[in-house]
């Protein structure tokens, strides 16, 4: 399968590699102390023109490829792992522009596009996480609207979130009774709490409560009963995204590494001189790849309209284990030094690993590759 970049995708590669370079790298610390990420920060990727990747032209977006997306993941990834979650909310425009009313389309996408909006998307409960079918919040018509009901648990930018799409129960039990619906969350009857994560502090993970929140019903996104089969299917290429943004912390962490085994010497030689070292390097080097080009045939393949939720999951198993891994060699491949704060590898480890649970475990993934691969017929349950 053939993605390799046209000029146009090149010059879009190298603008964010700069940016992920000069403006990333060096504060990458900062907001792992407690820091607030400026939402100015976040409209710089909508001025560099990651944010309207996936929202249509007529709402100030690009709509281009989801390969594209990938470079954007990849690159930010060099610079600051986190600011690649902004990337993959601003993607759920996809999901307005084909799903949502024009007046929704309207409200939400320039915004997004410009990087002024963040959007949230809300699916796990406190109670209900990899079973997802089973979520309980419910969103109960009253004439023209709904009235939302529960709370939304480990939820990425909870803490600053302009609106959220929200996964909530509108019938029967099951996948087919839940909807999916656009709730802007300065509406009264919603309070947010913030989570103190191992990483990822930028995301203000944490909760959403719902009490008796009224939205009205053409805020619906794709049909009543729609959320898991028109919605959330349509984002499995979010798994390739986030495995390319964690491949993109671990190679900048080799890059890294590879300068420093150069110069440290130990009994009279480069580090790099010992093979133990530099076959190290060279099997990450060569895991990364693979994951990298995993990645990005499924990107391919959904430009391409071809099918790829199992090269999804793949990836998304493959890209933040390979990810952790390689960053803990960089740790012990630095010394003492690798342990410390000063060395970003410490924070690039526990960031990587917030996405190994976020949007479906690694025994999730397993699943849905075996599923894939056997049939739903051969899976432990429905
Ligand atoms: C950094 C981060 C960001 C997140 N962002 C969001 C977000 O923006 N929006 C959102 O809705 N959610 C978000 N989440 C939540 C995330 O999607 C869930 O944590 C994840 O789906 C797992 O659900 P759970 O935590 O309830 O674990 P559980 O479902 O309770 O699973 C617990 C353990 O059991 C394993 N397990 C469960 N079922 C099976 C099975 N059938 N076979 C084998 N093993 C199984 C799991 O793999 C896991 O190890 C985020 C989580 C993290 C850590």
């Amino acid at each position: 399968m053939d993605f390799a970049l046209n000029e146009q995708e090149r010059q879009f590669r190298d603008s964010i590699r700069r940016y992920a370079r000069q403006r990333l790298l060096p504060e990458y610390a900062q907001w792992d102390r407690g820091t607030p990420y400026p939402r100015e920060r976040v409209r710089e990727l909508g001025a560099l023109g990651i944010s309207g990747l996936s929202v249509p032209a007529a709402y100030g977006g690009s709509e281009s490829s989801f390969v594209m997306a990938g470079v954007a993941s990849e690159e930010l990834g060099r610079g600051d792992l986190n600011t690649t979650l902004f990337l993959q909310l601003a993607m759920v425009g996809g999901v307005i522009a084909g799903h949502g009313t024009e007046e929704v389309k309207r409200a939400w996408l320039p915004g997004l596009a410009s990087g002024d909006h963040i959007i949230a998307a809300a699916i796990t409960e406190p109670g209900v996480g990899s079973d997802a079918a089973a979520l309980v919040t419910s969103a109960r018509r009253d004439g023209d609207h709904y009235v939302i009901r529960g709370e939304k648990a480990s939820i990425s930018c909870a803490g600053m979130a302009d609106a959220c799409v929200l996964f909530a129960r509108t019938g029967e039990a099951g996948a087919h009774g839940v909807s999916a619906i656009m709730v802007p969350l300065d509406l009264p009857g919603v309070t947010r709490t913030v989570y103190r994560s191992v990483g990822e502090r930028i995301s203000q993970r944490g909760s959403l409560t719902f009490d008796d929140v009224r939205v009205p019903v053409d805020h619906l996104l794709g049909r009543e009963g729609g959320g898991f089969y028109q919605v959330m299917n349509a984002f499995d290429f979010n798994r390739a995204l986030i495995a390319l943004g964690c491949l993109g912390a671990a190679e900048q962490s080799l890059e890294e590494t590879i300068e420093y085994a150069k110069q440290r010497h130990t009994f009279g030689r480069p580090i790099a001189k010992h093979e133990a070292v530099s076959f190290q390097i060279a099997e990450y080097l060569t895991m990364v790849e693979a994951g990298r080009l995993l990645a990005y045939q499924c990107l391919a393949r959904r430009d391409q309209g071809e099918s790829h939720t199992k090269e999804a999951a793949m990836a998304k198993w493959l890209g933040p284990k390979v990810a952790v891994e390689a960053i803990h060699a960089c740790i012990i491949l630095h010394g003492f030094l690798g342990y410390d704060q000063s060395l970003p590898f410490e924070q690039r480890m526990r960031d990587v690993m917030g996405l190994e649970i976020g949007d479906g475990t690694p025994h999730i993934m397993k699943g849905i590759i075996a599923r894939e691969t056997f049939g739903r017929e051969f899976m432990p349950y429905r």
